[in-house]
């Protein structure tokens, strides 16, 4: 049986220098690859126009080389935000984002094709896991963007489909190419890694001692109301993830983020703004309220637009920088994961690309 092709743009420089050293080559090819893989983001071995046809052969007997194509692109008419839908190698389908923002390019990735977190109100997790993704899987949903618009990429969230910290070696190897100096380069200040709160993965991020935003979607600020959203919540306690925040700022000296979805009538009473205001304010956290993006197949709807500022004012008064967050891209598939499934149950077959490019 022929074996298993090795996926190249998920090694390091370091092991792509081993993978040199083996084929009997010498340690600058590595370089020359890595810069053409992760600098110049090439679409396949026949782009590394610098190496010899035969080594280019040999190279496509030998190793992956992942790179995708965008199988759909839709465009808001309101802001220009981007929502792109992949097929990986193997037919699974994942969603990616780009919006545009004052401060420079922000894309959006999935970690997971599909999600088994189960939390009640994301329709990213109505189908259950298919499977992780591999780093270079991921990195080049953020590669795939730049090469379509032609635009730097500045800022990276993970906050697609998936969760991160359960794919958590494929997503620090990530962060490490992602980040590293002689690829694109972006800053791990401008990186954000969003969790439903996996306590011990939490901690393991913060001993990296990488210099990202972590994010944790709260969502509620009793151990019962959160149960009842988010079936990790059985797990881990408020109390544990609150232990887990203060060792991640501690390690790292990086304040933490909480992302809190807003449903009307669940979670959006004074009495709510005054629980979350305690937690934040005690690690000095950032909380970011997301109007819930309502999911047709889910009863939960947002808060009105009155209760929102409400809410957000009670955490003010309270010291706590909130923010409401903007949104983007309202009339293309909103929630995430809604592209790819309704893509998936029509099949994606022969249709039209909805925007230019
Ligand atoms: N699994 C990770 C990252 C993916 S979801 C996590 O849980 O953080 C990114 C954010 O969007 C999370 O805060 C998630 O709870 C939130 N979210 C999911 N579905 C939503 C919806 N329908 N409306 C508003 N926010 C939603």
């Amino acid at each position: 049986m022929a074996e298993q092709r090795k996926d190249l743009k998920s090694m390091t420089l370091e092991e792509l220098e081993d993978e040199m050293a083996r084929m009997g080559e010498k340690s600058f090819r590595a370089r020359q690859m890595y810069r053409w893989a992760h600098e110049k983001l090439a679409r396949g071995f026949d782009e590394m126009t610098d190496l010899s046809a035969s080594f280019r052969e040999k190279c496509k007997e030998r190793y992956e080389y992942v790179c995708l194509e965008p199988v759909r692109i839709q465009e808001s008419a309101l802001d220009g935000t981007r929502k792109y839908l992949f097929r990986l190698g193997d037919g699974n389908l994942v969603e990616s984002v780009r919006m545009q923002y004052r401060y420079g390019v922000s894309v959006c990735i999935s970690s997971q094709a599909g999600c088994r977190m189960g939390c009640r109100f994301c329709a990213s997790t109505l189908d259950g896991l298919e499977r992780n993704l591999t780093a270079s899987e991921m990195l080049d949903q953020v590669y795939a963007i730049q090469r379509d618009t032609g635009q730097r990429v500045s800022n990276v969230v993970v906050m697609g489909t998936g969760e991160p910290l359960d794919n958590y070696d494929n997503l620090l190897r990530f962060l490490r190419l992602l980040t590293d100096e002689n690829g694109l380069h972006i800053s791990q200040r401008n990186v954000t890694v969003s969790t439903c709160g996996l306590a011990p993965q939490m901690r393991a991020l913060a001993r990296e001692k990488l210099q990202i935003t972590l994010a944790l979607s709260l969502h509620a600020a009793t151990d019962e109301k959160r149960r009842s959203l988010m079936p990790i919540a059985q797990k881990y306690t408020i109390r544990e993830l609150m232990d887990a925040c203060e060792f991640y700022f501690e390690t790292t000296g990086r304040r933490m983020t909480f992302e809190y979805s807003l449903i009307g009538g669940v979670n959006d009473s004074d009495r709510d703004a005054e629980l979350l205001s305690a937690l934040a304010a005690r690690l000095g956290c950032h909380v970011n309220l997301i109007p819930v993006n309502p999911v047709k197949e889910r009863q939960f709807v947002r808060s009105r637009r009155d209760r929102i500022r409400g809410f957000a004012a009670i955490l003010q008064q309270n010291g706590v920088n909130a923010t409401v967050r903007r949104e983007m891209g309202t009339d293309i598939d909103g929630a995430c994961g809604q592209l790819r499934r309704r893509v998936a149950r029509e099949g994606e077959g022969g249709m039209p690309k909805e925007s230019g490019s």
